[in-house]
């Protein structure tokens, strides 16, 4: 299910293509019309005989088929001429006045369902509102890079930061590869620098390559628009957009000022996508008692309980690399 913000802009952009589409018509047509005065006379008279026939079919006064017929014929010589006129007068497609889409007719629907069409750019959309908010815009599961790890061997965990490190790049991969609206919430724990951010973003791009509702904003983010819709209402899209789309990623949880509201808010967007069995990812720089203790038993109970937690290890990535 894509966001509000997403498919009203994707509506946009197939409604400008349609107009864009109806503007070069009509200047062909003018440049036609300009060029071969004939065929200007052509549809004048194709119009009205267009208008006789109806009228004759529906009067049906004197011999009325045989005006019909005669009607009919001179609409198909008309038409035959006019074919003509443009196979030689101008280059194939100089006039096409079909529509933007032929499956919609540039509805954006067909039936009840969304048309390919609008399908398509939805995710284009949805593309580069995620690239303008990602860190890099470059994310990719083949960017990720294991050797930043160290693999020496940390016994409280019984495991090297690298192996741990293969084993979420492939889990994450999986994830990415199967997503369904309603799997398992993910909650990314670790420190700062340890590449959470990152896999959340190739997941991100991934899920919504897969024609996903997905929507990416940090903690800072989310709780201001929070606050503003308290405030003035003027945010009410971008809550619609978090409590809607299919995957709904909270980066850095835990780096903003922590306050009552920011509890609230938190519970309200947590709980209400658990019940609504919408998937969220969330990325933290807390553990389950920093998280427990920050936002209460109510909240870290729901995170730890149904989220399946992704533990991230190593040295800050980000210092290595400068
Ligand atoms: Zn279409």
């Amino acid at each position: 299910m894509y966001t509000t913000t997403v498919l009203n802009r994707a509506n946009a952009r197939l409604a400008q293509e349609a107009a864009r589409k109806r503007a070069v018509y009509e200047a062909h047509l003018a440049q036609a019309y300009a060029e071969q005065p004939r065929l200007r006379e052509l549809d004048r008279t194709l119009r009205s005989t267009g208008a006789r026939l109806a009228s004759a079919i529906f009067l049906r006064e004197g011999d009325a088929a045989a005006e019909v017929a005669k009607l009919r014929e001179e609409n198909r010589r008309l038409q035959a001429e006019r074919r003509q006129l443009l196979q030689t007068a101008f280059p194939e497609g100089f006039l096409d006045d079909s529509p933007v889409c032929p499956d919609c007719a540039g509805t954006g629907y067909v039936g009840s369902r969304m048309c390919k069409c609008l399908e398509a750019l939805c995710r284009q959309e949805q593309c580069k509102a995620l690239s303008a908010l990602l860190p890099t815009g470059r994310e990719g599961f083949e960017q990720f890079s294991l050797e930043v790890y160290p693999d020496r061997f940390y016994p409280q965990y019984q495991t090297s930061a690298r192996t741990l490190m293969q084993k979420n790049l492939n889990f994450c991969k999986k994830y990415a590869a199967e997503f369904r609206p309603g799997i398992r919430s993910l909650l990314f724990s670790g420190a700062t620098g340890l590449g959470k951010t990152f896999l959340s973003a190739c997941i991100a791009k991934e899920v919504t390559a897969r024609g996903f509702g997905v929507v990416y904003t940090t903690a800072g983010a989310l709780f201001s628009a929070y606050e503003t819709v308290r405030f003035e209402r003027a945010e009410a899209d971008t809550l619609r957009d978090y409590r809607d789309c299919d995957l709904l990623i909270i980066d850095d949880l835990g780096t903003e000022m922590t306050t009552q509201f920011v509890v609230a808010a938190l519970y309200e967007v947590v709980n209400s996508r658990l019940l609504a069995q919408k998937t969220t990812l969330i990325s933290t720089n807390l553990n389950e008692n920093d998280l427990e203790a920050r936002y209460g038993g109510q909240i870290a109970s729901r995170l730890i309980g149904s989220y399946r937690v992704v533990y991230f290890l190593g040295d800050d990535i980000r210092r290595k690399k400068t």
